[in-house]
C-alpha cells in the first residue's frame, strides 16, 4: 500500500477497534493493511534501549529480537530500534515505555530502583541466583508472576530477554587485598551491589554503559564493573584499568528485560502477542548462549593479547561483601512490602536451588578442576 493511501485510510477512521487503544497510547503507532495477507494489519512499533545501538551482545540481541518478530509475524509487526540517547536517554527507557512514547524497551530491572526498589530482584541480587536459576525461578518458581504484579501499576508487562551469566568483578587500578581497599573507591556499580560498596565506604556510581570508558579514563571514577570479557573488551576497558577481578559477586546471573506497554500489547491480536513474548523467550536463551561462547574467546584475548592482570577477590573480601549484601537485601525487604513478598519467594527458591546445585552443577564442576 502506498503511503498516501495509508494516510487516507487513517483519515477515514479505518482503524480496527482492537488497535485503537494501542494507537492512542503512542499517538504515533501506524496501522495499515498488509496487501499480502488480506485483512491482516501491519503494526509499527518502537523499541528504546539502555544500550548503545548495535552494542555487541545486548544491542545486537535487540536487533535479533526485532528481526525474529518480523520473521515470525510474516512482516505484520515491524519494530524500529532506538539505541540509548536516540529517542530517549538510557535511563528514561522505563518512563518512555510506561507513557507510550515507545511500545517496548530493553534494559535491566535494577536501573529502575528509583521507581521501585523491589525491581532489583528481577535483574540480579548479590550472591543470589545464577542465570540458570534465575530462568528456573522466573518460569517455574513464581518469579514471572511477581514481576508482572510489580510492573502492572506502571502500565508495563515485563519479559525476560537475555542473561549475561556470571559477570566479572570489575576493573581496578589498585589491588583489592582487604575490605579496607574498597574504602573511598568511586566505582560504577549499579543496583544492590552498589549499595554494598557504599556500606563499605565506597561511592557507587550508576552510569549507562556508553559513558563508562571515558569516565574511567578521565579519572571521574576509580573503578568499574560492566559485564564480562566479551562486553568489557568491546568497550576497551582494559585500556583504562590494570586489574581485572573475579567473580562478579554482585551480578551472578543478570536477567535483561523487555518491557512492553500494556495498552500497546492489548491492541495486538493474540498471535502477535504470542510472537512477541515467545521471541523474547528465544532471545533470553540466545543471549545467554552468546555470552557463554564469546566470553571464552574474549577472556583469552584480554589475557594473551592485552596482558590484563587477572585477580580473584580474596576470601576475606568476598566474606565481608557477602555479610553486608545479606544485610542490604534483608533491609530492602523490611522497608517495602512488595520487596518482602518477592524476597520471600526468591530466598525460598535459592535455598532449594542451592541444595540441588551443590550435588549437580557444583559437584560436577569440581570434578573438572
Ligand atoms: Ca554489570
Amino acid at each position: 500500500m502506498k503511503r498516501r493511501d495509508f494516510v487516507k485510510q487513517l483519515g477515514a477512521g479505518a482503524l480496527v477497534a482492537g488497535t485503537v487503544a494501542a494507537a492512542g497510547c503512542s499517538g504515533q503507532q501506524q496501522v495499515e493493511k498488509d496487501s499480502t495477507r488480506g485483512s491482516a494489519k501491519t503494526y509499527h512499533w518502537k523499541i528504546v534501549t539502555t544500550w548503545p545501538k548495535n552494542f555487541p551482545g545486548m544491542g545486537t540481541a535487540v536487533n535479533k529480537l526485532v528481526a525474529l518478530i518480523d520473521e515470525m509475524s510474516g512482516g505484520r509487526l515491524k519494530i524500529k530500534v532506538y539505541g540509548a540517547g536516540e529517542l530517549v536517554p538510557a535511563f528514561e527507557v522505563f518512563d518512555a515505555v510506561s507513557s507510550g512514547t515507545a511500545e517496548m524497551g530493553h534494559g535491566a530491572a535494577y536501573y529502575w530502583k528509583g521507581k521501585s526498589e523491589a525491581a532489583q530482584f528481577f535483574s540480579t541480587v548479590p550472591f543470589g541466583l545464577t542465570a540458570q536459576e534465575m530462568n528456573a525461578w522466573l518460569y517455574y518458581g513464581g518469579g514471572m508472576e511477581l514481576w508482572q504484579e510489580l510492573y502492572q501499576p506502571f502500565g508495563l508487562i515485563p519479559v525476560a530477554a537475555g542473561n549475561t551469566g556470571v559477570q566479572m568483578g570489575g576493573w581496578f587500578n589498585k589491588e583489592i587485598n582487604s575490605p579496607a581497599d574498597l574504602k573511598g573507591l568511586k566505582m560504577r556499580i549499579p543496583g544492590l551491589g552498589g549499595e554494598v560498596l557504599r556500606r563499605l565506604g565506597g561511592t557507587p556510581v550508576n552510569l549507562p554503559g556508553g559513558e563508562i570508558f571515558t569516565s574511567l579514563q578521565s579519572g571521574t571514577i576509580d573503578a568499574t564493573e560492566w559485564v564480562g570479557p566479551y562486553n568489557d573488551l568491546a568497550f576497551g576497558l582494559h585500556k583504562a584499568a590494570r586489574y581485572y577481578y573475579y567473580p562478579g559477586w554482585h551480578e551472578p546471573g543478570t536477567t535483561l528485560e523487555c518491557i512492553i506497554n500494556q495498552q500497546a500489547f492489548a491492541g495486538l491480536p493474540g498471535d502477535l502477542q504470542a510472537i512477541v513474548t515467545n521471541a523474547c523467550k528465544a532471545i533470553n536463551i540466545d543471549l545467554l548462549s552468546e555470552f557463554t561462547a564469546r566470553n571464552n574467546t574474549a577472556l583469552y584475548q584480554l589475557l594473551m593479547d592485552h596482558k590484563v592482570a587477572l585477580r580473584s577477590f580474596p576470601e576475606n573480601v568476598l566474606k565481608e561483601l557477602r555479610r553486608v549484601a545479606d544485610k542490604v537485601v534483608a533491609e530492602l525487604a523490611d522497608r517495602d512490602p512488595m520487596a518482602e513478598k518477592i524476597f520471600t519467594s526468591f530466598r525460598t527458591f535459592q535455598k532449594q536451588a542451592m541444595a540441588w546445585n551443590n550435588i549437580s552443577e557444583r559437584a560436577y564442576l569440581n570434578t573438572r578442576v
